[in-house]
């Protein structure tokens, strides 16, 4: 089955027409029948099912739960929430019991909706595919051999999978809109502080954002519009702008830049053709297309892998097998329990995101790396500034390739970091950006990226769902 919209679903509840219990159990089952695609790292059961019976209650007294009364959805893993670990899937944070929730998920469920489980990632969000998780790799719904995308690739697939009718990611360099992508749903990365970050696991703090990913942009908008908004808990965010929900408008007229540098070298042919053949949709409804060229950007992967690790390794030097899950017991000093728990705990991906990012920072090297890489940051955020006083939006591939073959980029870091060509670019600039479904390339999903200006999260959605009602 598909899940009809969150309004509908909502409404359903509101009336009485359906029960919050009646749902939980819908998407407890879809969890348990499609296991083998090891999206799910643990299922909140009990929690669940005891806030369905509150809601249904409340229902039954003449309360109203609120906008997304009784909506079962499953938070990536990295998010705090109460009744399951949080791991972020590290062995590190095995056995963390959040001390309080993540503000998206408060803001979730003041609205009546229902967190069920929480979905795999690669560890701490470093990743394009689910394989640096510790746990397991999570397998792509369209076809199993290959990954879903990553880090939130768990959250993608039980999208795709019908588990829930949404779910939460994170997105730092992709995460997502490139398994958004790949499993064939709809991921959006907000504007960087438009929602609080406040009870997730920080990765890099200067580009970290939370997200939505779902069957359609008109849920996407809605879960927005509930999680959006300034929190004295995150000193990043920033006022909501406007009603999230209003996807009015016309794409007659619209100026929209196909980026000229995300055409080049290295694009798949499959990939290539479909999003061309979106971008000739959009142009049959009266977008005017235009070529933009962003010459910094074939430099944004290069910032990125500085910046990123730079801030991995400060906001993971908080893992010491102290405070949060692992603890070493059969350490001679406190040094070796430290050391012991952080080489037991970290993955390799963690370990050379510490290494890299220690580097670019020590003294003798900030200045060559850390330094320039912040200079060609602010650069690129010139030049996509620049680009949107000409363009309403940009758009372009989220992702070189389709989902590739589980076990084909692991032995490769290198390879996997290129995968991220398309979508590194906005997470630096912190303006926001959208993988819609646009067609399938040799059956597998295919994304379409369309970026806006900052703080036009709203325009984007809309145009967003312009050009989906355009496939429907
Ligand atoms: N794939 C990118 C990385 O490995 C992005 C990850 C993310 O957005 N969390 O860093």
């Amino acid at each position: 089955m598909s899940w009809d919209t969150l309004k509908n679903i909502a409404a359903d509840v509101r009336t009485g027409k359906t029960s919050a219990t009646k749902l939980i159990d819908e998407a407890l089952a879809n969890i348990a029948k499609h296991a083998e695609f090891n999206a799910i790292i643990t299922t909140l059961t009990d929690r669940a099912r005891s806030r369905a019976a509150d809601i249904d209650a409340r229902v039954k007294n003449g309360e109203d739960p609120g906008r997304l009364a009784g909506v079962p959805f499953i938070a990536k893993d990295n998010f705090l929430v109460f009744g399951a670990e949080t791991t972020a899937a590290s062995n590190i944070l095995k056995g963390f019991d959040a001390p309080y929730q993540a503000m998206a998920i408060e803001k979730l469920e003041a609205e009546g909706a229902i967190c069920v489980a929480k979905a795999n990632l690669d560890a701490f969000a470093h990743g394009a595919s689910t394989e640096n998780s510790d746990f397991f790799t999570t397998k792509n719904p369209h076809d199993k051999t290959k990954v879903p995308g990553g880090s939130s690739g768990g959250s993608a697939a039980a999208v795709a999978l019908n588990m829930t009718p949404f779910a939460l990611g994170t997105d730092t360099g992709g995460s997502i809109r490139q398994p958004a992508s790949f499993c064939g749903v709809v991921g959006l990365k907000p504007t960087y502080g438009l929602v609080s970050r406040s009870g997730v696991v920080a990765m890099a703090s200067s580009t970290d954002v939370i997200g939505p990913i779902a069957k359609s942009v008109e849920d996407t908008a809605l879960i927005l519009d509930v999680i959006a908004g300034q929190d004295v808990l995150d000193g990043t965010t920033i006022p909501r702008q406007t009603d999230y929900t209003d996807l009015s408008g016309d794409l007659k007229g619209k100026k929209i830049g196909y980026i000229k540098e995300y055409f080049g070298e290295g694009l798949d042919e499959g990939v290539q053709a479909t999003v061309e053949a979106a971008m000739q949709k959009l142009k049959a409804a009266g977008v005017e297309l235009v070529e933009v060229s962003l010459p910094s950007l074939p430099l944004a992967l290069a910032v990125y892998y500085i910046v990123c690790p730079a801030e991995v390794s400060s906001n993971l030097a908080r893992y010491d097998g102290q405070r949060f899950g692992h603890h070493v017991d059969n350490a001679t000093d406190l040094t070796e329990s430290y050391q012991k728990a952080r080489q037991q705990g970290f993955g390799s991906e963690a370990k050379r995101r510490i290494m890299i990012g220690t580097y670019v920072l020590s003294s003798g090297y900030y200045d060559a790396y850390y330094k320039k890489a912040q200079t060609v940051r602010t650069k690129l955020i010139n030049e996509f500034n620049a680009a949107f006083k000409t363009v309403d939006f940009l758009l372009g591939p989220v992702a070189p390739t389709t989902a590739f073959t589980i076990g084909e980029n692991t032995t490769d870091p290198l390879a996997m970091y290129l995968g991220d060509i398309m979508t590194v670019g906005a997470s630096m600039a912190g303006i926001p950006a959208i993988s819609v479904p646009c067609g399938e390339s040799s059956g597998l999903p295919v994304g379409l990226q369309i970026m806006a200006a900052q703080s036009h999260d709203q325009r984007l959605l809309a145009v967003a769902q312009q050009f989906e009602e355009l496939s429907r």
